[in-house]
């Protein structure tokens, strides 16, 4: 099934061969199961604002960086146009509360995904929308082993985030100068899978929320799985 898809991907891009060399992993809702405590400080922090943003909202928005869902939502709702200084004040109170709240754990399959993946000589790098340096670190922490800083990928470094491009390219760009189709993307989130498949990269999803599986196909994921678990066998495919 998996090297079905990517066969489909290689004929698009006219292409005979397919030979990875790095994953770029999102992390919310791929590495940590942390979307529902992201929806609830989103809710709860936006609301302080006199915002009105629901869960759904947080799932379908997710992805992108935090400051520009501030915009979009007040511009929607206030019809005010604020500055990034003013949407990151008000990130930071999402971002207070989201720390209040258990540490999120790390998905079931991930260390065995990649575990697989270093064994075969495929480098693990991280694209997220996150701004939260404590989370950074946490990847440092839980991850080390087979992530070095250099290969994170943060809302700090692209002007434009997801659904745009510009992250996942910037992720090529750190894990070594590769072209799209040297690396593959693992994402949940519509506005993630945009990004990456707008790349041009075979983009994975994992469907770890509670979107149905269409609208991750919808927005260009080449295949998708429920699990990292599911991940973890589909790649004996590959190897
Ligand atoms: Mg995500």
């Amino acid at each position: 099934m998996l090297k079905e898809k990517i066969n489909l991907y290689l004929e698009k891009h006219g292409l005979g061969h397919f030979c990875p060399k790095a994953v770029l992993f999102d992390m919310d809702g791929v590495l940590y199961d942390s979307m529902p405590h992201h929806a609830i400080a989103w809710q709860e922090s936006m609301a302080r604002f006199g915002i009105t943003m629901t869960a759904q909202d947080a799932y379908a928005t997710e992805g992108a960086r935090g400051i520009d869902t501030i915009r979009h939502f007040v511009k929607l709702q206030k019809g005010e146009d604020i500055s990034l200084a003013d949407a990151q004040t008000m990130y930071d109170v999402k971002t207070h509360i989201f720390h209040t709240m258990p540490e999120a754990p790390i998905f079931d399959g991930v260390l065995d995904v990649m575990e697989l993946l270093a064994h075969h000589d495929i480098t693990i790098n991280v694209v997220t929308g996150s701004g939260q340096r404590p989370l950074i670190d946490r990847l440092l922490r839980d991850f080390g082993r087979f992530l070095s800083k250099e290969h994170i990928v943060t809302a700090y470094d692209v002007d434009r985030g997801k659904p745009y491009p510009d992250p996942y390219l910037m992720g090529l760009r750190k894990a070594g100068d590769l072209l799209p189709w040297e690396a593959m993307v693992v994402e949940n989130a519509p506005l993630g899978v945009q990004s990456g498949a707008s790349a041009d990269i075979f983009t994975i999803g994992v469907n770890s929320g509670p979107l149905p599986d269409q609208v991750l196909y919808d927005a260009g994921a080449h295949i998708v799985y429920q699990k990292m678990t599911e991940l973890r066998v589909a790649l004996n495919d590959l190897f």
